[in-house]
């Protein structure tokens, strides 16, 4: 390949996420000539359809929980929480918009080049980066680190292709709150998500296979259940109604996740899904 046109550099990373960006940033700031290249996600995936929004949320549903019960902690409030979709998205897009701003801040106080665009790769240590305002660029590094992470998949499930269903990241742009919703997959993910739409009022029932049982340290159902997190709390005293674990899963979706794919971490976070 002619050299004509590659930008070199000491470090190419491709994909911004949590790894990437403190790589990228550290040998900025250390004098390497580093260049970033990230789809669309400033700050990846965590800040933008992860971590920061569904903390952001969790926030918000444990504001309800604290609501519910002032009068046991001594303060009077006049009216039950009431639970707005547009206040939940305008807080997440407040608490999104900020870290991104912060991003965007640190990474040009690093010192390396952030291109906004999509990596790929044409030759060795060489990507072509097309960007949606500028000509493409040909960035090749003496270092290369892909950091392109995870993606949402939804699992092929016997029924699924029928109902309405959600992933992590489209849960999160929700235009109404549901009456009811299934949660597919006991791992953090879903029970973050069963837990924060329970508060919500939402009548939620979290779907756990055992023969794809996440949870890291071996532990019985019952200790599992007590592990729930708006269970595990402080709130021992005020156990959810909305929330139903169901535990083994029905025989038709029990067989389905039995023959589903193992839960890597790219299907784990997926298993989300939703029923009106
Ligand atoms: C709902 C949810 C909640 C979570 N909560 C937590 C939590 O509380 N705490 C925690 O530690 N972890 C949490 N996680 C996990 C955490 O989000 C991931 O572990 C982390 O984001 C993975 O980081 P990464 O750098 O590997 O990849 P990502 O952050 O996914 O970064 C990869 C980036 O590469 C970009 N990319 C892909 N292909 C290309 C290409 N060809 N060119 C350019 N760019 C490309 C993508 O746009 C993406 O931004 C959560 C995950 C989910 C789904």
């Amino acid at each position: 390949m002619s050299d004509r046109g590659v930008e070199d550099v000491d470090l190419l990373v491709v994909g911004g996420g949590k790894a990437g960006k403190s790589l990228a940033m550290d040998r900025a700031q250390a004098g390497w000539k580093v260049a970033m290249v990230e789809r669309d996600k400033i700050g990846g995936t965590c800040i933008n359809v992860a971590c920061i929004p569904t903390k952001a949320l969790v926030g918000s549903a444990r504001t309800v929980l604290m609501g519910r019960h002032a009068k046991v902690m001594g303060v009077e409030l006049d009216d039950q929480p009431l639970v707005s979709l547009d206040g939940l998205r305008r807080h997440k897009s407040f608490v999104v918009d900020g870290m991104v701003a912060a991003h965007k801040k640190m990474f040009a106080d690093s010192g390396m080049d952030f291109i906004l665009g999509t990596a790929r790769f044409i030759a060795p240590r060489t990507v072509e980066v097309e960007t949606r305002n500028e000509p493409i660029r040909l960035l090749r590094g003496t270092n290369v680190v892909i950091n392109t992470g995870t993606a949402p998949t939804i699992p092929d499930l016997a029924g699924i292709s029928e109902s309405r269903v959600w992933t992590s990241e489209t849960i999160l742009q929700l235009e109404r709150l549901p009456q009811r919703l299934i949660v597919l997959g006991g791992g953090y993910v879903g029970c973050e998500f069963a837990s924060m739409f329970a508060l919500f009022g939402i009548q939620v029932t979290l779907l756990q296979g055992p023969s794809c049982f996440h949870v890291r340290i071996p532990m019985s159902p019952a200790k599992w259940r007590a592990s729930l997190p708006i269970k595990g709390s402080a709130y021992d005293w005020a156990p959810e109604p909305r929330l139903s674990v169901v535990m083994p899963i029905t025989a038709r979706l029990s067989r389905s996740l039995k023959t589903a794919p193992r839960c890597g971490a790219r299907s784990c976070s997926s298993r989300l899904g939703a029923l009106r």
